[in-house]
This record gives structure tokens, C-alpha cells and sequence, in this order.
């Protein structure tokens, strides 16, 4: 996936200031066209794009359904709950929804001792292990804008996943002048915001994980048996710049990546021992950082949390989507996704709830309960965590569709969950 910089002709359409939701970048500097059906104005973003081809120009509506056949949505709400009454361990997994979403889904894994994972966990956790181990550097989108004067890729070019990271970033006009170093990487030299930058490539030293390695021992000053030119031209350039940013993607790390993530901060750390250095990771796409921000929040403790009746429990290994289908350890799944028709829930023969985009292929599955819901920044608003952490943006919808939010349905089954509870009593 690559991007190309628009160019606005005088007969483009002039749209309305929208918020992207559909990766974690949160574009709210781009416009959107309402006809023939929702269009970047001044973006060709193939992310978005892809996204938005998703969604008609118009309200949506759709029909709950239980095993394939149309239900009305208290009937759907009824069945979801009964599920989740008759589980004795549930899983709350994909994640796909906004804060409010995240919020009411978390009361409702509080009712049920559910297992909460999203559908990037494993990605998720490479950052979050970091975090926890060792601590963060992490900077800001505005500060690289405004300081950086050298960006090094790590094992990524960004622009592939992330489309708009170079032009969000861009130096300001007062900034210094910009080298970017692509390290395992080649650089989309197209890349909107990368064309008023200098650009190297460089190869990696054997894999990722030896090349961070080596760039942290010698920039700890560490001598070593042989020499990688390229590496140590990199190393020197980054002692002499005045604020380096090494950016990484947590998605594209294979197992163990956490490593990785760990000794980059390891980078980061004996930079800013006499210069100015700071991390920046993409990721959290398809609402991972919102779930896991609102998981820290309620419950002191991130994704990979069960939220059992004896107490909460973090098991960033164990509690995997997949491994904890590939063991039975659950016995439903609560799959939400409302943001993409193509995040799809995993194969199980465990009864299944959906809370879904309406064009979800599970919609028609067997042993399934499908609630439609409305996806944030399109039919509704929202909130979600940008890329940077600590920054939350609003999403005003482009049209109020039909159907209820995430917070909505999962407000609705925890209400029925605790009538029934009570009724038993
Ligand atoms: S880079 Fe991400 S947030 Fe920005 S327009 Fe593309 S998909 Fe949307």
C-alpha cells in the first residue's frame, strides 16, 4: 500500500473538515466529499480510501440476526446475553469500537468475568511489554513536526500502513533540516511529506533484533569484533543530531518483538544522555491503543486482562485470542468489530456474539448472534486515542445512521445479563 500526493484540480470537490478513524494516525486536517458517496478530498490515502469504499453516501441500516436468520434487536440482545449467561468463560476479543464502546464493554466483562483482547494483541503487546518492563520515550506527531532533525525508520517505511505519517510529520517552517534513514526498509520516496527531506536506505545487520543490538552497543560506546560501516555512519549521525526520533511498527515485529521495542528504548535512553532522542510506534490500529488506554484506565492493568469474579489477572501470553481458542480455555466469544467488514472474528465452533459493521461476512454464520452496530466518525461520534498516546480526538459522524453504537448494544445485553441474573436470584 503506497500513497501518492493528491493534486487538487480547480474542479475538485470542496468537502467538509472530518476525522479519519480508520487507523490510528486520526487525519483530521483532510476534508471528505459526501457524493456520490464519501471521498478524501485532499488525500488519496489508499488506507482510507479502502475504508471508506465501505460505506455508502447515505444512512445505513441493517438487521440483527441469530444463526444467519433476521432478528429484531431485542431479541438479538436477549440471545447475545443468553450466551454470555451460559458461559462459564467468555472472551471479549477483536476491540474494534471507540471509548465510549470500550468503556460499556468493560462493564460488561465485569458482569460476565470476561477475557478482554484485541484483535492487534499481539502487536499491542510488543509496546505494551516495554512499557512495562523498562519504561517509554515516547514523542508526539506535533514534535517531530516541530524538532526532529533526523528520523530513522526501523524495519519499516511507515508509509505503507501509515500513509499519512510522512506529511503529518513534516518539518515545520522554522524546523531544522530533516535527514530520514530507512533502516530495513525501502523508502515510497512518493510518500506524501517526504519529498522535502533528504532520504537514505540502509540494510539490516543480519535481522531486526541483531541490528537494534548492535546500534545499542555501539552507541553505548561497546567495541566490537567487526564493523558495519553503514551502521556506524548511522551511529554517528545520530550522536550529532540534535533530536532523533526512531520510529517502529509494532505490527510488523515477528514473535518476541517486545525485544525489540525494549532495546530500541535502550537506544533512545543513551541518546538523551547527551543529546535529545525519543521513540515513536505505530500501531493501535483498528481502535488497539483506545481499548487498551480505556482497559489501563478502569481497570489499572492492559489488554490480556480477565476481568474474573476472583479478581483481575494479566496474562499477556496466555490470554491470547489464540491461544485461547487453540486450548478451549473459553467457552464463547464476544467479537466486536465496527469499524471494517474485513475484521473478521476467528474460525471457532464457540457459541459467538457479533457486534459488527453490517457488512460482516460472520452476519450469516451458524451458532452466531449478529447485532449491526454504527461505526464511529461515519454514523456516529466517538472518540479515539491517536498514535502518540495521550491525545484523544473527537469524531463527528457524516451522516446519523440506524443503527446503535457498540456502547449501545453492550449496554443493552449487560442490562438483560442482570435482569436475568436477578430474575434467577
Ligand atoms: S493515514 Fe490513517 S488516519 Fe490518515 S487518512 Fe489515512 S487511514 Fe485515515
Amino acid at each position: 500500500m503506497t500513497a501518492k500526493t493528491a493534486s487538487p484540480t480547480s474542479d475538485a470537490p470542496t468537502g467538509r473538515p472530518w476525522t479519519c478513524p480508520f487507523c490510528p494516525l486520526s487525519c483530521d486536517g483532510f476534508s471528505l466529499a459526501d457524493a456520490p458517496r464519501p471521498t478524501l478530498v485532499d488525500s488519496d490515502c489508499p488506507r482510507a480510501t479502502a475504508a471508506l469504499s465501505h460505506f455508502a453516501a447515505v444512512l445505513a441500516s441493517a438487521t440483527a440476526r441469530i444463526d444467519g436468520r433476521a432478528a429484531d434487536h431485542r431479541s438479538a440482545v436477549a440471545a447475545a446475553a443468553a450466551i454470555l449467561a451460559a458461559s462459564r468463560q467468555p472472551l471479549f476479543a477483536g476491540l474494534a469500537t471507540d471509548v465510549a464502546g470500550m468503556r460499556a464493554l468493560y462493564r460488561l466483562a465485569n458482569g460476565c468475568g470476561a477475557i478482554l483482547d484485541h484483535a492487534n494483541g499481539d502487536a499491542l503487546m510488543h509496546s505494551t511489554r516495554a512499557l512495562q518492563d523498562r519504561g517509554v520515550f515516547y514523542t508526539t506527531l506535533a514534535e517531530i513536526r516541530n524538532r526532529a532533525d533526523l528520523v530513522v525508520c526501523l524495519g519499516t517505511n511507515a508509509s505503507d500502513h501509515y500513509p499519512e505519517f510522512f506529511r503529518r510529520t513534516a518539518p515545520a517552517a522554522d524546523a531544522p533540516e530533516r535527514h530520514v534513514v530507512f533502516v530495513g526498509a525501502n523508502a515510497d520516496t512518493a510518500a506524501p511529506g517526504l519529498g522535502g527531506v533528504t532520504v537514505e536506505e540502509i540494510g539490516l545487520a543480519g535481522n531486526v533484533f541483531d541490528t537494534v543490538a548492535l546500534l545499542a552497543a555501539r552507541l553505548a560506546g561497546r567495541r566490537m569484533a567487526s564493523s558495519d560501516p553503514a551502521l556506524d555512519a548511522l551511529v554517528a549521525r545520530m550522536l550529532g543530531a540534535r533530536y532523533t526520533v526512531v520510529v517502529w511498527e509494532s505490527g510488523s515485529l515477528p514473535a518476541h518483538g517486545a525485544l525489540v521495542a525494549e532495546t530500541i528504548q535502550r537506544i533512545v535512553n543513551t541518546l538523551n544522555r547527551t543529546t535529545r532522542a525519543a521513540a515513536f510506534c505505530l500501531g493501535g490500529g483498528d481502535g488497539g491503543y483506545t481499548a487498551n488506554q480505556v482497559t489501563t484506565w478502569l481497570s489499572g492493568l492492559p489488554l490480556r486482562t480477565g476481568v474474573h469474579k476472583r479478581g483481575l489477572v494479566h496474562e499477556p501470553q496466555r490470554y491470547a485470542t489464540a491461544q485461547l481458542l487453540a486450548h478451549r480455555a473459553v467457552d464463547a466469544v464476544l467479537w466486536v468489530s465496527a469499524f471494517t467488514p474485513e475484521l473478521a472474528p476467528p474460525a471457532t465452533d464457540l457459541p459467538l456474539v457479533v457486534l459488527g459493521h453490517p457488512g460482516l461476512e460472520a452476519a450469516t454464520r451458524a451458532n452466531t448472534v449478529f447485532i449491526p452496530v454504527s461505526t464511529p466518525g461515519i454514523g456516529s461520534a466517538g472518540h479515539l486515542f491517536r498514535a502518540d498516546g495521550g491525545v484523544v480526538l473527537p469524531l463527528a459522524p457524516i451522516y446519523e445512521d440506524t443503527l446503535p453504537g457498540v456502547a449501545d448494544v453492550a449496554g443493552d445485553i449487560a442490562s438483560r445479563l442482570a435482569a436475568s441474573e436477578g430474575g434467577a436470584r
